[in-house]
């Protein structure tokens, strides 16, 4: 089929990303908003806009029977979901399919399986993919998780089945806190996502974040697109990506590229996805897949050249990769920075009217932001307001850009984490690659002490 209409179910820089692609493939495009989101840039750009509910995500972005509305009464052929919200809605995705929409993401059951931690890991587990030493699915008995953890070595971590964001883990050191942690992770994973069941996992204690992105056709053919680096993160969220990771060899990246590649073609997965590792010591250990396309995506699109959401829209359209393996060449570097509307040095969310805005610009600049002068940033929604992402053909060659970017970038009216990315550009660590999953926080705790 040939898709003629998209209706993008998402808000931000990300309904923009989409809306952009589809104007540049000929598709006309249907922008749904809360009443919040009334005035934001894809809206205003979009072909056609309907309002969907209040500003609650719930009742707008969340609210899968008037979206569903939404896209009959405009005549959409095709549901894009972004990010976040109904992206890894399984159902979601079914419903689309069963109005006879083209659902612009993975094969519902493929959502399913990987929205599943347990189940997320055996299938890694059988598709070849290196897994983190630990349980084979859920443990209940003290004994038996007393034998995995011995066998794992201590220090182990207990992960809540049904986790997400980062919680419903516990850390545990040593054999006598086993028991009452594992009670405890049972106990507050039932009171937090009403499922106790953990499992448990060899705990790494420096590890950096290595993800993978991979891509479909659906019909047993798949690709990878090598690796970003998103080790930079403040609880457990990306603050700064790069592509490629600073730790990782061309020989590195075609081995475990190749296994994420061939897992996903055995799969039979359709459209973009993400295979997060961490990595210690040379050595992958797989901990989730994202069935969606990610946040940093454009790291990959600078140093590939390939756009991923017209990927998407072709794959979704039935046609196959428009690449193979061997057309694609890694070049360069790229680097993105998230930039939210919040205190640079607290955190604390800062929405507000933007005053005075000029973008950076420039070669190789990119700003994926549906900011504009006298916009107002609505507090409901995730505090991310944008992305600078810079392209250099060394990895020293884009944070000079970057550097430059940043100084170029004037967005009045809020805080943002503008002040941050400038401090961190500036670390030695940072600017050797030298850091792990833990750096951030570490770092942002000693310039707090200064
Ligand atoms: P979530 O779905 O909650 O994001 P993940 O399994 O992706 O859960 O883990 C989130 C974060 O927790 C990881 O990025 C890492 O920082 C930490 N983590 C998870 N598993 C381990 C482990 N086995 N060893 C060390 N850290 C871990």
């Amino acid at each position: 089929m040939a898709i003629e209409k998209l209706l993008i179910a998402n808000r931000g820089e990300i309904a923009l990303r989409i809306h952009r692609a589809c104007h540049e493939m000929g598709i006309k495009t249907v922008a749904v908003h809360s009443t919040a989101d009334a005035d934001a840039m894809h809206v205003r750009l979009a072909d056609e806009a309907i309002c969907i509910g209040p500003p609650a995500a719930k009742d707008s972005y969340l609210n899968i029977a008037a979206i569903i509305s939404a896209a009959e009464i405009s005549g959409a052929d095709a549901i894009h979901p972004g990010y976040g919200f109904l992206s890894e809605n399984a159902k979601f995705a079914e419903i689309v399919e069963a109005h006879g929409l083209a659902f612009v993401g993975p094969k519902p059951e493929h959502i399913r399986t990987m929205g599943d931690k347990i189940e997320a890991k055996r299938t890694a587990g059988a598709l070849g993919l290196p897994l983190v030493p630990g349980s084979d699915g859920a443990v209940s008995d003290v004994e038996e998780a007393r034998a995995i953890a011995d066998a794992a070595g201590y220090p182990v971590i207990i992960k809540a089945a049904s986790g997400g964001g980062g919680r419903g883990m516990k850390v545990c050191t040593s054999p006598d806190q086993l028991e009452t942690l594992m009670q405890q992770a049972g106990s507050e994973a039932k009171a937090a996502f009403g499922d106790a069941t953990v499992y448990i996992e060899k705990y790494l204690g420096n590890p950096r974040h290595i993800e993978i992105q991979v891509f479909g056709d659906g019909n047993g053919n798949a690709i990878h697109l090598g690796e970003r680096d998103c080790s930079l993160q403040r609880r457990h969220q990306k603050v700064l990506e790069e592509a490629p990771s600073p730790v990782l060899s061309q020989a590195e990246r075609e081995r475990i590229g190749g296994i994420c590649a061939k897992a996903m073609a055995d799969m039979g997965y359709r459209g973009a996805g993400t295979i997060e590792f961490l990595w210690e010591n040379g050595e992958f250990y797989f901990i989730e897949m994202n069935t969606r396309l990610q946040v940093e995506h454009p790291v990959t699109e600078m140093i590939t050249g390939l756009d991923l959401v017209r990927e998407q829209i072709r794959v979704a359209e039935g046609k196959p990769l428009s690449v193979n393996q061997e057309d694609i060449r890694f070049a360069g570097h790229a680097i993105e920075c998230r930039i939210n509307a919040e205190d640079p040095k607290t955190f604390a969310p800062s929405p507000g009217t933007v005053t005075s805005y000029h973008v950076p610009g420039g070669m190789h600049v990119r700003v994926d932001s549906g900011l504009y002068q006298g916009y107002k940033v609505p507090p409901y929604y995730d505090s991310m307001i944008g992305k600078l992402i810079v392209y250099g053909r060394t990895r020293e060659g884009a944070i000079m850009r970057l550097r430059r970017a940043l100084e170029e970038y004037v967005i009045e009216g809020m805080k943002t984490t503008i002040p941050l990315h400038q401090a961190l550009l500036k670390d030695p660590e940072f600017l050797n690659g030298d850091y792990t999953i833990k750096w951030l926080e570490e770092w942002l705790a000693r310039e707090d002490g200064q």
